[in-house]
């Protein structure tokens, strides 16, 4: 069934250890600092995969005893949680490095460089270790940059649903346009692991496939700060603003981390200004609304009004579905139907987590070469969410709009046109369409055999009513959320 362990050994084994890697990177994300992680945890390279044993490549010797004084237990544990307790992680160093004698290495690998730049844009440490892709490097005007677009991102391999719908198709307005529509800038919102930094990602590669010649950039709201710092000190602030300013593209993820960098944001205001006047493209995301992004100067978020801001909900079961097939179909699995399911119903509000919930179990299945069943499912959840969440059934989404209503349950079978009624049982039909994957069909049948037309009906009016009404929205998210929390195992 999982045609990994079928392919040629070491391709095998790489893949799979490339895979538990990128599962375990994620985890080991929430955990660091976000210069740690790109000094320590980017740079390392999963190499093989064999009998339970993760080797992971690092670049020198120094580093290896730093990730043993530092992370070493840590990265043990979250490796241990990907594919079990039984896991162990080896190291190897990469042959190019000399043995320690003195302290050069510090400075290849030291989080935050001192020295004086030679050629602008500075390099990060982190990067000369290592980790972009050499074939991401442009030619420019002034130069050759690194873009830090990753091809993985592309709109082929994103999945459309109604909560990224919006923000997908302002951002493939603006890829085929850049700099030509009204929205500019695009500025994308939405919580972690929905898909922003994939779309802004695409954005990129998307315009340098139509125009190679245009000049792309993405870079973390972070990494312009620490850039901006580093020009200070090393006098050359000028360099650094004709850098970003000689863009046609300028691509800014995660600009809640500009809050409170006053000299970090008025540098970055004159750059989009500049931009903008020149109708080049800004593209932003943050992981909230604009207007609640406290520290951002009030001038840099009233030039957020001049173009598009559109958000990203967490995605509805129908996407996470068609999120897991596809994840499925790219590894070349074919992934049971109630597998995928019950990984969609269990992880509901963050797509980073459900890929790395496939990942763990297509791993489990490869190392221990057992099927994919529910059951492996389950064992993968435990150890990932902690719990395991049976999918929820349209039995218990009435008892429980019911129990909130204080109504008895029977009543929305019945044939009665009571306000509060149909109030109730309409809530409990788009409940039932939201959070199952049950036909209109079938969610009638259960309402005492409605038509399906009905359900729509249903639907729609409490789609409509929620989106006038805030009283009734947040009555139908509560109900929502109870069902979507509840821990029944
Ligand atoms: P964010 O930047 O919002 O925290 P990411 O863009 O890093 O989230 O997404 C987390 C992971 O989920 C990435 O691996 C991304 O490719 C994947 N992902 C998110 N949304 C989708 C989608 N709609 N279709 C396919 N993959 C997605
Ligand atoms: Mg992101």
């Amino acid at each position: 069934m999982i045609d990994i362990a079928e392919s040629p050994a070491s391709e095998t084994t790489m893949n799979q250890a490339k895979h538990v890697w990128s599962a375990c990177l994620s985890k080991l994300s929430e955990r660091v600092n976000s210069q740690s992680y790109k000094a320590w945890l980017e740079p390392i390279v999963p190499m093989s995969l064999e009998a339970g044993v993760l080797t992971l490549q690092v670049p020198s010797h120094f580093f290896y005893e730093w990730i043993e004084e530092h992370y070493e237990e840590m990265i043990t544990a979250v490796v241990g949680a990907v594919l079990g307790k039984d896991a162990r992680v080896a190291y190897e160093i990469a042959k190019d490095d000399p043995p320690i004698e003195s302290h050069a290495d510090v400075a290849a690998v030291a989080p935050l460089p001192r020295s004086e730049p030679k050629s602008y844009p500075p390099q990060p440490e982190s990067f000369r270790i290592g980790n972009a892709p050499p074939n991401h490097k442009r030619s420019g005007g002034s130069g050759s940059f690194q873009n830090f677009l990753n091809p993985r991102y592309t709109f082929e391999n994103f999945i459309k649903g109604e909560s990224n719908q919006f923000a997908c198709a302002a951002a493939t307005a603006v890829a085929n346009n850049p700099g030509g529509t009204a929205f500019n800038p695009l500025v994308i919102y939405g919580g972690t692991g929905l898909g922003k930094t994939h779309l802004l990602q695409a954005i990129g590669n998307r315009v340098l496939q139509l125009h190679h010649n245009k000049r792309v950039i993405y870079v973390s709201s972070e990494k312009f700060t620490v850039e901006f710092v580093e020009a200070i000190q090393s006098d050359r602030i000028n360099d650094f603003s004709a850098f970003y300013r000689s863009m046609d593209i300028l691509i800014v993820d995660d600009i809640q981390f500009f809050a409170g960098k006053e000299k970090t944001q008025d540098s970055f205001f004159h750059t989009f200004n500049e931009l903008h006047h020149l109708s080049k493209q800004v593209i932003l995301s943050s992981d909230r609304p604009p207007k609640e992004l406290n520290g951002l100067d009030d001038r840099l978020l009233s030039r957020f009004q001049w173009g598009l801001t559109a958000d990203i909900q967490p995605p509805d079961l129908e996407t996470r579905i068609a999120i897991l097939q596809h994840k499925g179909k790219e590894q070349k699995i074919d992934l049971p139907v109630d597998v995928v399911e019950c990984l969609a119903a269990n992880i509901n509000n963050n797509i980073r987590e459900l890929e790395g919930c496939l990942i763990s179990l297509l791993a489990r299945a490869s190392i221990q070469r057992r099927e994919i069943t529910v059951e492996l499912a389950h064992e993968v959840l435990r150890h990932t969410i902690g719990q395991v969440k049976s999918p929820i059934t349209i039995d218990e989404i009435q008892r429980n709009v019911c129990e909130y209503f204080s109504l008895p349950t029977d009543l929305l079978s019945a044939k009665t046109r009571k306000q509060e009624i149909v109030n109730a049982r309409q809530i409990a039909m788009y409940l039932a369409k939201e959070l199952t994957n049950s036909s209109l069909k079938t969610i009638g049948l259960h309402f005492g055999g409605r038509d399906h037309s009905t359900v729509i009906h249903a639907y729609q009016c409490v789609e409509d009513l929620m989106r006038v009404d805030m009283k009734y929205r947040s009555t139908v998210e509560q109900i929502r959320r109870r069902l979507e929390t509840r821990t029944k195992v």
